[in-house]
């Protein structure tokens, strides 16, 4: 009798651990606001990993602060929607929308977020820009998808809908204010139209190469210059088709890297399999330290690697 007391005490005491250790968990997931500086431009990574899950990473995405104030974000791929309120931000500050490519770890955050800016105090349209494609691959089919998802709501009352046509070997203009300015170039991803983006803002200049196999005749050239290189590092040395036709491997990663003449080059995008999986070794957090060795045997700059909610102030 006495062991059964015991028993019961100890699942009572372990049930009750439990729902404090949730509580806990659940209290710093929506009070945990990892602010950026205040002054000054910075870069925040808001997800750093791609399309599996697993690592404790949000799918792509990234976040330009200036001042203090959220103003353009890079990429909606699913966590991010949840990531952008750890950071602080609010919808409504966000002036500029890019989305590199219409893959899901990358837009698929894009409905909820336009959903939730329905809610929000803009007073300007926001600015979402994306390559132009057949269908779902283009911005416009993926818009009218998502604007019928939204139905009775017209989720596109605020939204100024910029469609770019990705050419490999020149430079668009894509938005253009007095606080900052945004061009792009197609790069090459497969078959998906897809874009690099730079943006420019207090004379700073960061480019996000998206997802590529950085061989794309105009794209180093477009690097030149800038303060940061965001570069995605998917995929390991010993990766094969089909995913060496979507992204570019650790060496090359490095050599182009070295290329761009750029000083800070961030690495993100890190994928991880499940280790029973027949090609986890294709992929980059496989073996972390080895592909980094190889980014690093071509390339000379400081090499930061991305995490979740980081923050860096250029
Ligand atoms: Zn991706």
């Amino acid at each position: 009798m006495k062991k059964v007391f015991l028993i019961l005490t100890l699942l009572a005491i372990s049930v009750g651990c439990n729902k404090k250790i949730k509580a806990e968990a659940l209290k710093q997931n929506t009070e945990t606001v990892m602010a950026c500086a205040k002054e000054g431009v910075t870069l925040q990574i808001l997800g750093s990993g791609g399309p599996a899950a697993g690592n404790g990473r949000a799918s792509t995405g990234y976040l330009v602060w200036a001042d203090g104030k959220p103003l353009v974000m890079i990429d909606a791929g699913g966590g991010t929607y949840l990531r952008l309120q750890q950071a602080g931000a609010h919808m409504g500050d966000i002036a500029f929308l890019g989305i590199s490519h219409l893959h899901p770890d990358h837009a698929s955050e894009l409905p909820a977020l336009l959903w939730s800016d329905i809610f929000s105090n803009r007073s300007a349209p926001l600015n979402v820009s994306g390559p132009a494609g057949e269908g779902s691959d283009g911005l416009t089919g993926f818009l009218k998808a998502v604007n019928d998802m939204a139905t009775p709501i017209d989720a596109f009352t605020r939204i100024n809908a910029i469609e770019v046509i990705p050419q490999k070997d020149s430079v668009i203009t894509v938005y253009k204010d007095d606080l900052m300015e945004i061009t792009a170039i197609g790069v090459n991803h497969a078959n998906k139209p897809t874009l690099a983006y730079k943006v420019t803002i207090q004379n700073k200049r960061i480019v996000f190469g998206a997802d590529q196999t950085l061989d794309s005749p105009g794209f180093i050239e477009f690097t030149k210059g800038a303060d940061l290189l965001v570069l995605h590092l998917a995929i390991s040395e010993e990766a094969a088709e089909p995913f060496t036709n979507l992204h570019a491997k650790p060496l090359k990663v490095g050599t182009a890297a070295q290329q761009s003449g750029v000083q800070r080059l961030v690495l993100s995008h890190l994928m991880k399999l499940d280790s029973a999986h027949l090609r986890a070794k294709e992929f980059s957090l496989w073996d972390i330290n080895s592909n980094l060795k190889l980014v690093k045997d071509n390339y000379q700059g400081a090499i930061l690697l991305a995490e979740d909610l980081e923050c860096i102030p250029l």
